[in-house]
């Protein structure tokens, strides 16, 4: 098992984003967080990622306690809806930023070795020189995913990775990162509320609602035999 939560809550003020989650990820798997807009899922990924603190329980990954340590020393990485990549970088520069300093820190000969090697499994080798805004938003995903595993993360958090791209595109990629990830064996945890997208990219699904884990379990049980009316209601009419 690679990622645990305990009975994790969020408290903000007065309002209780969830409640005593338990979940439990094995390595190479990965799970869609599936849920309506507002139900805290972006919370609860920048709380795995250690950008925001739980209000109670526990977070393991990698068989460590890492509930009060600090993001930097998290083998985690957190991946946004817009790439976010460095304008004034070359999409190589860019996939080797977190290689430059801090605990990751190598010398630039690594970097450039590490760093064309994944831009050649996101088949974008030829386009290393290139910069962001000549790089279309397929590509820029790419781009992040291959700066996000440079790092070589234990778990990928992806916080609706696919939103900003167009429908058409949003299909293409979907598959692609899918088949990628599993390619890899990244452990990552997806987050969509899109009820297809759940459906294609997790191994499991995570249904979210109201501060619980309605369900967890694969595609078919959630689709095929939901556990309780909310469930249901999102799978049937899609959120
Ligand atoms: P989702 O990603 O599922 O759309 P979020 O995790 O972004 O949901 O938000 C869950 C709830 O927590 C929302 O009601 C949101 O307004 C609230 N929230 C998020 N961040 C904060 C914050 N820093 N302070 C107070 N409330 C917050
Ligand atoms: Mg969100």
């Amino acid at each position: 098992m690679l990622m645990k939560l305990e009975n994790v809550s969020k408290v903000f003020a007065d309002l209780t984003v969830f409640q005593h989650l338990n979940i439990e990820v094995n390595k190479g798997d990965i799970v869609s967080l599936v849920g309506p807009s507002g139900c805290g899922k972006s919370t609860l990924l920048r709380s795995i990622a250690g950008l925001s603190r739980v209000s109670s329980g526990k977070i393991y990954i990698d068989g460590k306690d890492m509930t009060n340590i600090k993001a930097e020393q998290r083998p985690v990485v957190l991946m946004f809806q817009q790439p976010l990549l460095f304008p004034h970088l070359s999409i190589l520069e860019n996939v080797t930023y977190g290689l430059k300093y801090g605990k990751n820190k190598k010398a630039k000969k690594e970097r450039i070795e590490r760093g064309m090697n994944l831009l050649e499994k996101v088949d974008l080798e030829k386009l290393s020189g290139r910069y962001p805004n000549q790089l279309s938003g397929g590509q820029q995903q790419r781009v992040a995913l291959a700066r996000a595993l440079i790092v070589n993360p234990s778990l990928v958090l992806l916080d609706e990775p696919f939103c900003s791209l167009d429908p058409e595109l949003r299909t293409s990629i979907r598959t692609w990162v899918r088949d990628f990830l599993k390619k890899e064996g990244v452990t990552a945890v997806f987050v969509t509320h899109d009820r297809d997208e759940a459906m294609i990219m997790g191994d499991r699904i995570a249904v979210m609602k109201d501060g619980r884990f309605q369900q967890i379990g694969s595609p078919e049980e959630v689709y095929q035999h939901p556990d309780n009316e909310e469930v249901a209601e999102m799978f049937s009419e899609g959120l």
